[in-house]
């Protein structure tokens, strides 16, 4: 029997996500229990011990708040920002399938950087439109004279990740502004900052420096990297205005955010003190091995976030089969030119000496093939 029906071309037609190894999937390939989970950015120390007391008090039978009032309250006393202008999603990830079906159309062009965040691609082809990919520099730094000139395109979406993922640099506040200055009134600026907790008091804060622009903008934060709450799904997007607000609720499912999720979120924003410890532990484990990869002589780029971007000079796709041999998950780039790139995700420093060692490891084979040639 065969059928006629039709699949939607541009949702067929999409690059996968490039989602790191399940630490299930490792222990069953490895036959290991030693996994150190090194791909997915997620904060090695858990969350505040506060989130579990919030937790004992859900109701599982009660529908979630659809408007997160609770979470909306004190993101907006925090960031002094109204709530009306915040949108709660189900990961900050939902919030960017929300902005590409809020201000796509078919045959919209979308501009974003490569190497770049999958979604900031993803979401934007399955609503029709068209993504270009602006290239960093050689040395993987924002380009930020091309990107000024490549906005003259007026594309409908900017989608711009920063501090980067995968590549870890931050844009100064300087090149920020400029971007800003840049970006027509056309435009619909998005920038992720999933990242911003780890950039540390130099870093931008986008939040502050789009307020005065006189620009329709997206700002988009999560619970799921500095706070420890990647399993429980929960990020937001901070909008220019209410008309803009309105329209990525508008394009939400109504409960997207669960009550799990809220509860977990208020709590931890009340705990920014164990975040902020957690961070410094993270940054300075981060700056560790930034030193011993660079020892080895592998080129890293400077990284304001929780992971290295790293050029193992060699296919990431033999390189992930030799870190999982080790028990570790690391995440093996596939973008075209940068198939030489691994992402790893600061662990424990016990984790960490595990992927250095190994790294080493590879180092020494790579010699010794260059040697046998
Ligand atoms: C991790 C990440 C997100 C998504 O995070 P959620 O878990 O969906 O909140 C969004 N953007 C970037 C750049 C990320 O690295």
């Amino acid at each position: 029997m065969s059928t006629t029906f039709k699949l939607n071309p541009n949702v067929a037609s999409l690059p996968p996500y490039n989602a790191g190894m399940n630490i299930a999937v490792a222990r069953n390939k490895t036959g290991r229990d030693d996994i150190a989970a090194l791909a997915s950015n997620e904060n090695p120390y858990g969350c505040s011990p506060n989130v579990s007391k919030a937790l004992a008090g859900i109701e599982p039978s009660r529908y979630s708040d659809p408007s997160c009032t609770s979470l909306r309250d004190a993101l907006s006393g925090k960031l002094d920002i109204p709530a009306n202008r915040i949108v709660i999603g189900n990961g900050s990830e939902e919030m960017i399938a929300a902005v590409s079906r809020a201000a796509l159309r078919p045959f919209s062009t979308v501009l974003t950087v490569t190497p770049g965040f999958g979604l900031h691609e993803i979401e934007p082809r399955a609503n029709g439109a068209k993504v270009v990919k602006y290239p960093m520099t050689a040395d993987l730094r924002f380009d930020v004279v091309g990107l000024v000139a490549a906005l003259r395109t007026k594309p409908s979406i900017f989608f711009l990740s920063s501090p980067s993922n995968p590549v870890g640099p931050a844009l100064a506040t300087e090149g920020l502004r400029h971007i800003i200055e840049a970006v027509p009134k056309e435009t619909l600026f998005v920038l992720d900052e999933a990242y911003f907790e780890f950039c540390g008091a130099d870093g931008p804060d986008g939040v502050r420096e789009l307020e005065t622009s006189g620009l329709a903008y997206v700002v988009l934060r999560t619970f799921s990297k500095a706070y420890g709450l990647a399993g429980l799904r929960v990020g937001y997007a901070i909008a220019s205005d209410e008309r803009v607000a309105a329209a990525i609720s508008s394009a939400k499912t109504p409960f997207n955010v669960n009550a799990a999720a809220q509860l977990a979120a208020v709590a931890a924003l009340e705990d920014e003190e164990w975040m902020r410890s957690a961070v410094a532990k993270v940054v300075a484990e981060r700056e560790r091995m930034a030193r011993q990869v660079k020892a080895l002589g592998y080129f890293a780029p400077e990284s304001m976030t929780n992971f290295l971007f790293i050029d193992v000079s060699h296919d990431s796709g033999a390189a992930f089969d030799h870190f999982l041999s080790h028990g570790i998950i690391v995440k093996p780039w596939k973008e075209p030119g940068f198939e030489t790139y691994i992402r790893v995700t600061v662990g424990l420093p016990a984790e960490n000496d595990r992927f250095l060692d190994a790294l080493a490891e590879l180092k020494a084979g790579q010699s010794q093939g260059q040697a046998g040639r």
